[in-house]
């Protein structure tokens, strides 16, 4: 059977539905709750999207289903592997032509995947490519979700799985608090995805009062703050919504995330050739950070061709990892992955628009 697909552009997804919503919808087909159920496990567990392969259920559903909703809203335009065959990046046409990026990090034991939240973003940073872009509009939860449900597909035919999930590919999450949560939850819950919270991290730029609402939220998840600058001044011209959220504001939220989660952060700081990366600032950095429970990630900046800024070079990344360590900060340096296939967040996008390589 080929179940034609008639619903278009920005309306929900199969996948945007609750369990409740996909309940009512059933039963507006004249089929019990427990349908909602069947489809649940073959759309979370057995990561099937295309309805005419569900079957434990009535064709009559199927293809009533299949007219009304659109059911996966995402297209692969092309995918893309570093030449380690270790990061794997795919691109997606969403419904209303626009783009986004996933990409697959694969570790010994680990595949963790790093998805996107929105399309482009509204921060500002300027070393950032999605940042370049600009803000186009918020992913759905369901779109959200896709990402995991492509690359759990791609992994099943390994007989792995996706252990990780990391949100960090475009966009801000916290600016699109409501859907990147109702997709947490949807990846999070026993019936569906059923991913650890502790297997999820979500990385922000600083939005405090987004922070805030973290910290009362039931699922365990982790989380990563980008940092990049020890000092307002300099944060100020990395990471404009540091003007709103200065660093005591934002530190002192981070405290008090992690006092009452006890969850330890981590800070993420992308190390720029003479910007950021002396032994003062380094020093700085400890004082900001010293006695939280906390980790440091240290990246050598993947440079963007609409910026002036460079990676620091190795001995001054070595240097400035050393500082940290000796002052008993956990600090780990990132391997600089993908950078044959501009996996940093939003390149590929404009490699194919042709301003990269
Ligand atoms: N908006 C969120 C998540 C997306 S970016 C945030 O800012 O945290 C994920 C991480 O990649 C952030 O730490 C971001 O600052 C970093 N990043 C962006 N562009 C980069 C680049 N060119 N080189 C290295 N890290 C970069």
């Amino acid at each position: 059977m080929t179940i034609q697909n008639q619903k278009s552009k920005t309306s929900p997804s199969l996948l945007d539905l609750s369990t409740v919503e996909l309940e009512k919808m059933v039963a507006g087909f004249g089929q019990p709750a427990y349908r909602a159920r069947q489809i649940e496990n073959w759309l979370y567990q057995r990561y099937v999207v295309d309805v005419s392969k569900m079957t434990t259920l009535p064709q009559s559903l199927r293809q009533n289903l299949a007219t009304a909703i659109c059911l996966n809203p995402l297209t692969e335009q092309f995918t893309i592997r570093s030449s380690d065959k270790q990061t794997i990046k795919t691109l997606f046409i969403l419904p209303d032509g626009e783009e986004i990026e996933t990409v697959l990090m694969r570790y010994d034991k680990r595949q963790t995947l790093c998805l996107s939240t929105q399309v482009g973003c509204g921060m500002d940073c300027p070393f950032c490519a999605t940042g370049q872009m600009g803000f186009r509009r918020n992913l759905s939860a369901g779109e959200i979700v896709a990402q995991v449900l492509h690359y759990a597909r791609f992994l099943e035919r390994e007989q792995k799985q996706v252990t990780n999930l990391v949100l960090m590919g475009m966009g801000e999450p916290l600016a699109n608090y409501r859907q990147t949560w109702q997709a947490i939850r949807r990846l999070n819950e026993p019936t569906a995805f059923n991913l650890g919270a502790r297997h999820i991290t979500i990385s922000t730029v600083g939005l405090v009062p987004a922070i805030r609402r973290l910290i009362n939220e039931p699922e365990q998840i982790g989380l990563a703050v980008s940092l990049h600058a020890p000092t307002d001044k300099l944060r100020n011209q990395l990471v404009p919504l540091n003007r709103r959220y200065p660093l005591a504001m934002l530190m002192k939220t981070i405290h008090d995330y992690v006092t009452t989660t006890r969850r330890r952060v981590t800070f993420e700081y992308a190390l720029m050739d003479g910007f950021n990366d002396n032994l003062t600032q380094a020093d700085q950095l400890v004082e900001l950070v010293q006695g939280l429970q906390c980790h440091v990630n240290l990246i050598p900046l993947n440079p963007t061709p609409n910026s002036p800024w460079r990676g620091s070079p190795d001995e001054r990344v070595e240097a400035f990892c050393d500082r940290l360590t000796t002052a008993n900060i956990p600090t780990t340096v990132r391997l600089r992955r993908g950078v044959d296939i501009a996996a940093g967040c939003g390149q590929l996008r404009h490699r194919q628009e042709g301003i990269v390589g």
